[in-house]
Order: C-alpha cells, then structure tokens, then sequence
C-alpha cells in the first residue's frame, strides 16, 4: 500500500499554517514498471487534454483542482502537450504544479504537433518546442518527451531526424526518456524497427469497442517498450454524455456505443464504469490515461478500479458491440494508416 499526503493539506503544510493536520491518505493506486524506463507510474494515468478545454470551457482553477485530486487519489503521471487548447493545457497544467514537490510526479508532454493540421517534426522546431514547454511547465526537465502523432508527419523523418535531436536534449538533461505516439498500430513496428524508444502511447486501441493494442503487445514487450493506452472511454464514446461532434468515429460506431450505454443505463451501470474497468483490468498495459477535469469523475474512475467487474453485464455489452468491434477511421497521411 503506498501513502499519500493530500496535496491540500501538503500546502497548507508548507505555509506553516497547519502543521500538525497533516492528513495521510490510504490510497489504493496499483503500480507498474514503465518498460525500460524503470519509472514506477500509476496504473491510472492523468491526460491533461481537458485542460485545454478540448472536451469543454473549463477555468483554470477547475483544472487546478482536478490535477490535485489526481496526485492526492495517488495517481503518478501526467501526460500533455502543447497541442492541447494551443497550449493553454500546459499553462494550466504548469500553474497546479507549482505548489506540488517535483519528486510526487512523473511528468510526460510532446513535440511536433501544434494544430489541428499543424505539424513540425523537424530538428529546429522539437528542440525549441522542448524548451518553451519546459518553461510553460515550470520545470527544469520532462520525464518523458513524446512524438506527437506521428502518422501525421514523415516517419522516416521522425527515424532520422525527430528522435536524434530528442536524444541530444537528453543528453543535456531537459528529457529522460523518448517516446512516440499515434493512432495507426503499424507506425509503431516502423519506428521500432528502425531506432530505440523508451515508449509508445496509443490511443482507442485498448476499450471495450477496440482491444487490437493486446496484438502488438507480445512486440512490444520483446523491446521491453513502455506500453501506454489513452482514451478507455473512446474519447467520449462510452460516456453517458456520449461523443461531442468532432469525434472522428463512424455514425455507425456512435449509434451502437449509445445503444450499449442505454443497456448499460437500463441496468443502472454507467457505461463508463465498464469500460474503466476493462481497460484498467490488462496487466500488459503499463498505464491507461483518462482525460477529465471534473474531480468527481477522477474519483469514481479511481474507486472504480477497485472494484469487482460485473462479468455478466461485460459479455452482454460485448454482445451489442460486436457490429462495430475493432472498427477505427482513418489517421494521418495515407501511407501511414
Ligand atoms: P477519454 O477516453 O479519457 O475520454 C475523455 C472524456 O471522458 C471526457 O469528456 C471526460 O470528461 C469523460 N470522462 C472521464 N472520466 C469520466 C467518468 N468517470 N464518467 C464520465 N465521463 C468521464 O479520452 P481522452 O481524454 O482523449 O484521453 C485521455 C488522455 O490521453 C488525453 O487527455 C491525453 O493526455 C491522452 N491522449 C493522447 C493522444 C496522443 O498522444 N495522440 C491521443 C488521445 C489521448
């Protein structure tokens, strides 16, 4: 069992004004060895997107707090970039980990990806962007420093270009591991074939609508790569409030997510309960990232990891899903997808 101090209580602490109400948290939070990192992270993971008021307006105090509830339910890592909200995430991401000792976290942000089809992999840019983000971070270093979404870009230049100059920042100490992230499966092998990454982040490979992230596991895991699945609520897919109008899913993919959630409502489960669960229950992965700003839904997604998955209700699901099991949409430059 790992303690935590809350974070509240921790600066409350710091400014001397109730030293002796140091409350410890009991926390249940499971951790896993990133890969060749070595870097313990929790298995629940804080996606900052929300930040960014990507999903909805947030205000900044609201995504204060949620990264505070986030360290104080024992979660570890913390994934941005400066994409998210055109880097409005960051700032705001920065500003809450300001009052947090730097020892408490394990902190991941990107480069190459600055829109929504703005994309610069190249040396120059990558080196000035790690630079600007450590500075919107507030940080001297990131833990980890990812490619973003690669498919969009030359893989061959991300080979050959993107990742040596990653290697050079790391060597003067701003980054300590390298990694990539993307939604086709297949750049994933290109690149790893090709030079050594710490990690890769993939995302809506690893739900109850798409399990095909489980297929490259047994690769992955001979390079002793660290194995990151982001949005195990499909981006909204298997929430209540259901995708917003941006999502790239199919209309077929979103009519029959909405019916497995209306099964779900009918037996008075919240879908998104399921899909945590599932996602959460693959010991494979080393982490799963959630991206939410609102502290009620970090906590139900913490307490529901802890509890028991109804299996009944799971194969029924799967039985809805089926018609769209394993269905994507495109992303990124032909040739990558
Ligand atoms: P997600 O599947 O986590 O879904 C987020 C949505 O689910 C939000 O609308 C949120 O409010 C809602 N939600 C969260 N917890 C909930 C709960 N308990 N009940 C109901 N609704 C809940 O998708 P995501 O935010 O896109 O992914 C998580 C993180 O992963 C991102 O913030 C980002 O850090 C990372 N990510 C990275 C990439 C990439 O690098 N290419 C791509 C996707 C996601």
């Amino acid at each position: 069992m790992e303690h935590f101090v809350s974070i509240e209580r921790w600066n409350d602490y710091i400014r001397g004004q109730s030293p002796m109400l140091v409350r410890v948290y009991h926390c249940h939070m499971q951790y896993r060895t990133l890969g060749k990192t070595g870097l313990r992270i929790s298995v629940l993971g804080y996606g900052a997107s929300p930040l960014g008021s990507v999903f909805r307006d947030i205000d900044e105090s609201e995504g204060i707090r949620a990264v505070h509830t986030a360290i104080d339910l024992g979660i570890n890592f913390i994934d941005v970039s400066p994409y998210y909200g055109l880097t409005k995430a960051e700032r705001v991401l920065g500003k809450a980990l300001r009052t947090i000792p730097r020892d408490h976290y394990y902190l991941a942000t990107k480069v190459g990806r600055y829109g929504v089809e703005v994309f610069d992999f190249s040396a120059k840019r990558v080196t000035g962007s790690v630079d600007e983000s450590l500075k919107r971070l507030g940080v001297d270093y990131v833990d980890l420093i990812q490619c973003h979404d690669i498919e969009f870009g030359s893989l061959q230049q991300v080979v050959d270009e993107t990742i040596p100059a990653l290697e050079r920042m790391r060597e003067q100490g701003k980054v300590r591991f390298i990694g990539i992230t993307g939604l086709p499966l297949k750049i994933f092998p290109y690149v790893l074939d090709r030079v050594a990454v710490d990690t890769i982040l993939s995302y809506c490979h690893y739900g109850l609508n798409d399990t095909t992230l489980a297929d490259l596991v047994p690769y992955l895991q001979q390079k002793d790569v660290g194995v990151i699945s982001a949005s195990p609520l499909g981006m909204g897919l298997l929430t209540r409030q259901g995708a917003a109008d941006w999502h790239p899913a199919s209309g077929e993919v979103k009519l029959v997510c909405a019916k497995a959630t209306a099964f779900c409502n009918s037996r008075g489960v919240d879908i998104a309960k399921l899909a945590v669960q599932f996602a959460l229950a693959n010991q494979d992965i080393h982490t799963t990232l959630v991206g939410t700003a609102n502290p009620d839904n970090l906590r139900k997604n913490v307490e529901w990891i802890e509890q028991p998955i109804d299996h009944q209700l799971l194969e029924e699901v799967f039985g809805i899903l089926k018609p769209i099991q394993q269905q994507t949409w495109p992303s990124g430059r032909p040739e990558n997808h």
